[in-house]
């Protein structure tokens, strides 16, 4: 099956809607990189950081999209993104946090097994953070620059 290659030559399943779970990065993660864990899900550092410390929590179970889930796995996530949060902030003092989904190919999704981008952010870390996730759309972002 064809498939396209992330940096570092990590598959990106963009043409794989389910892939098989021993192909998943996030079904195989090493135990080595586990930061945090609960009963449905687990917590890691994303491979390409976007900011320092930028953390991924998923569910144990492969599921492609945030929809899928049960309602316990939603009270895992939940609970595991704050404690992931207060790890973060003990540790690296960050002033704020994006917190996102790419759910769908459409949507941007690179690897189809849910999973929250937890990213700190740090006072001047861009010249103009203002927008925040909007600039999935640069065009559309600046809302206040609209007459
Ligand atoms: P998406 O584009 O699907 O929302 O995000 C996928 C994320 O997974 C990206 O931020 C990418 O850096 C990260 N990633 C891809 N492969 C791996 C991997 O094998 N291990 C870890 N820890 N992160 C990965
Ligand atoms: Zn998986």
């Amino acid at each position: 099956m064809a498939f396209t290659h992330l940096p570092g030559g990590f598959p990106c399943f963009n043409h794989m809607p389910m892939p098989e779970k021993n192909a998943c990065p996030f079904c195989t993660i090493d135990p080595a990189e586990i930061l945090l864990e609960n009963d449905h899900a687990v917590a890691f550092y994303d491979r390409f950081p976007v900011t320092p410390g930028h953390a991924l929590v998923v569910p144990r179970r492969h599921v492609n999209s945030f929809f899928e889930i049960t309602g316990e796995e939603l009270a895992a996530l939940w609970e595991l993104l704050g404690r992931v949060r207060e790890h973060l902030i003990a540790k690296r003092s960050p002033d704020a946090f994006n917190v996102g989904i790419n759910d769908g190919v459409a949507a941007g999704q690179t690897v189809m097994h849910l999973h929250i981008h937890l990213i700190p952010r740090y006072s001047g870390d861009t010249e103009d953070p203002r927008g925040g996730v909007r600039w999935i759309m640069p065009v559309k972002a600046p809302y206040w620059k609209k007459g």
